[in-house]
């Protein structure tokens, strides 16, 4: 009666598991207890690990996380896409519409990219007006996927809803075949100079 339900809690805890509340009271009371404890433990280690990696504006990847996901996709074998986003003249929409709306924008640009790509890839905000989708298993061929869906995203942040000032994206792109190479991101981020010289307002890939 003593021994069997402390063997059964000690393989609980072992196992990162709940309780199983069984036996005398006291033996449901402990359980009980841990179980709450434990409870109130995961939810804490939920919001602290989403705090650690989420930007608090956006709430997409902060620059930290994406340099975590840039780690540990440089040794997998797999297919991998980078986009480098930069809101253009952003400047002028704090300028002109003040710092709070400029947030809304970030915030809007933020959803935009969420709603956009698959679950499975990694919208993060790596700057002030600068975001990135890392997209893993996509092949150089899928680039007319990604040029779409910026267009889509561009069309409508230059159809604002009433009050929202008018904005677009500069994005640039680039692929590798074998992971998270160490010239992906420099290869993306000069697609987005080349973008940014030729008009703003697109999507170009290193070629
Ligand atoms: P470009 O087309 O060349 O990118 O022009 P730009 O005006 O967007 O220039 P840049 O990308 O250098 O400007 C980024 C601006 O973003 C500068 C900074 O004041 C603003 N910014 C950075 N972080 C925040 C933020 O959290 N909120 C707001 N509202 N503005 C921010
Ligand atoms: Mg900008």
């Amino acid at each position: 009666f003593i021994i069997r339900p402390l063997m059964s809690f000690v393989k609980c805890i072992k196992e990162e598991k709940e309780l199983q509340a069984a036996g005398a009271y006291e033996f449901k009371y402990l359980a009980a207890t841990y179980n709450d404890i434990y409870e109130a433990n995961e939810e804490n280690e939920r919001m602290l690990r989403h705090r650690a990696e989420r930007d608090p504006l956006t709430g997409v990847l902060n620059r930290g996380a994406f340099e975590h996901m840039r780690t540990v996709l440089k040794d997998v074998f797999e297919p991998i896409a980078l986009i480098i986003i930069d809101v253009d003249k952003f400047k002028l929409v704090n300028d002109g519409y003040g710092h709070e709306m400029g947030d809304q924008v970030l915030k809007w640009v933020a959803k935009l990219l969420e709603e956009s790509f698959r679950a499975t890839d990694y919208p993060a905000r790596i700057g002030g007006d600068e975001f990135a989708v890392i997209m893993a298993n996509v092949y150089e061929d899928q680039r007319f996927i990604i040029e779409a869906k910026i267009a889509n995203i561009n069309e409508t942040l230059q159809n604002p809803s009433k009050g929202m000032p008018k904005v677009s994206l500069s994005v640039g792109g680039a692929f590798s075949k074998d992971g998270f190479t160490d010239d992906l991101y420099h290869k993306a981020d000069l697609a987005l100079y080349d973008v940014k010289e030729h008009g703003r307002c697109g999507c170009r890939f290193y070629d």
